[in-house]
């Protein structure tokens, strides 16, 4: 049939062009990473065709390209990305963190916004062939702790307005530079989230989320909300940036009449409560089968950590139960009158785990306790991520480019 003799995405086939005009790197916190426009030198792109299957990638400058003002993206939200960073280690290398599981996800990304197959393990050699062409310049070895953030994405480029699956797409890779570089062990000042910094406005530590109202809800059983389509960012700006304005970081997004808890910004959402029955502690997440949770690199990790570390006392630290199951905001509120509501942590690629001092929910603060700038197993399960990220423990998911 038509589809047997369709290329596949092959990173062997890459050419590379490199550019003639290689630009200065920038600072931390220079007024040019706070802009957040700086991308390194290259960038990998790769075109699929329905007719031809996928054209060998390309490593070329970094810099615009062409689509047509009907192309599909534009109009019907054609596109997928997933976001990564490359690590500098304190041993001098370059690190990915479970890279594999990035490229599996954009593949079932690209399914469900009718975006091309391919094979994960090639997208993978075409992000570690960038990383290794630009990484050793713009995340020199001086800045050991420091991090790139990398954006592998898919759009539809095909012209047709008709409202169909795109006949054309481009895959591409790119590398852009944060303004904090350094990924810090301290909590971080109100970080950078989705991108936005918080400028001004300063607090003390622990993110303070507000719960989504009614009329805003990311995500629903039947929807898209387990895929990383960026139909599901743009909608929730209008939360998040109300959120800002009435002081909050970020949106707890809850779900249904029973408010679920699912999950916080672009973020994956953990608390620690004491269980009433049996007093002993569960360490709990929102589970995937309704598909309206992201599952999230680091969500898996911590899980896997937990259970592997936490499940018995660890260092002085009260053994945890791991549990992905539904939970409620009811719970969390009772939980919190009763003194069983232990700690909660933001976790995800872009701030990393991120401590919850607050949650505003329908008019009320519930103060979640801390333990002076952050809850105990955020701080013991962000440490040990660390140390694989940066190299300071040598272990199957830190992946060396
Ligand atoms: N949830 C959402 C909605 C996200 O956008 C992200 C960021 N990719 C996450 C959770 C965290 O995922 P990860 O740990 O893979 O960055």
């Amino acid at each position: 049939g038509e589809t047997a003799n369709l290329a596949p995405l092959d990173a062997s086939k890459m050419t590379t062009e490199l550019t003639k005009s290689p630009r200065a790197v920038p600072e931390p916190m220079s007024d040019e990473t706070k802009a957040q426009k700086t991308c390194t030198d290259h960038m990998v792109t790769a075109k699929w065709t329905v007719e031809q299957g996928w054209e060998a990638p390309e490593m070329k400058p970094y810099g615009p390209f062409s689509i047509m003002p009907s192309a599909s993206v534009l109009h019907y939200a054609t596109e997928c990305f997933e976001g990564l960073k490359l690590y500098r280690g304190f041993d001098g290398r370059l690190r990915l963190f479970r890279i594999s599981r990035n490229c599996a996800r954009m593949r079932k990304s690209a399914a469900r916004i009718a975006l091309p197959d391919f094979d994960p393990k090639e997208l993978e050699k075409l992000v570690i062939a960038l990383c290794a062409r630009d990484g050793a310049k713009w995340l020199p070895k001086e800045r050991a702790g420091s991090f790139l953030y990398i954006r592998p994405t898919m759009i539809g480029t095909d012209s047709a307005l008709g409202v169909q699956r795109p006949r054309e797409a481009l895959l591409y890779v790119i590398i852009a530079c944060f303004p904090d570089m350094s990924q810090s062990l301290a909590t971080p000042a109100p970080p950078a989230l989705n991108g936005e910094p918080n400028g001004e406005k300063q607090h003390a530590p622990g993110l303070r989320l507000v719960a989504s109202s009614e009329d805003t809800i990311r995500a629903w059983p039947g929807g898209f909300g387990y895929a990383k389509v960026g139909a599901n960012y743009g909608p929730s700006l209008v939360a998040q940036g109300e959120a800002r304005a009435r002081g909050f970081d970020q949106v707890l997004w809850l779900f249904g009449d029973e408010s679920y808890v699912t999950e916080a910004g672009a973020s994956n959402f953990f608390v620690v409560l004491r269980e009433k029955e049996s007093g002993k502690l569960q360490l709990i997440t929102a589970p995937l089968e309704e598909r309206i949770i992201l599952e999230g690199v680091t969500r898996a990790s911590v899980l896997e950590l937990a259970k592997e570390r936490l499940t018995s006392a660890h260092d002085g630290i009260e053994a945890v139960e791991v549990v992905e199951r539904r939970y409620t905001m009811t719970e969390l509120i009772e939980a919190h009158k009763e003194g069983r509501f232990i700690e909660a942590f933001a976790c995800g690629t872009a701030f990393f785990v991120a401590p919850i001092a607050l949650i505003h929910f329908r008019g009320k603060n519930i103060e979640v306790p801390m333990d002076g700038d952050s809850g105990v197993y955020a701080r013991v399960i962000k440490q040990w991520l660390f140390s694989i990220m940066y190299g300071k423990q040598s272990h199957e998911w830190g992946v060396v480019v």
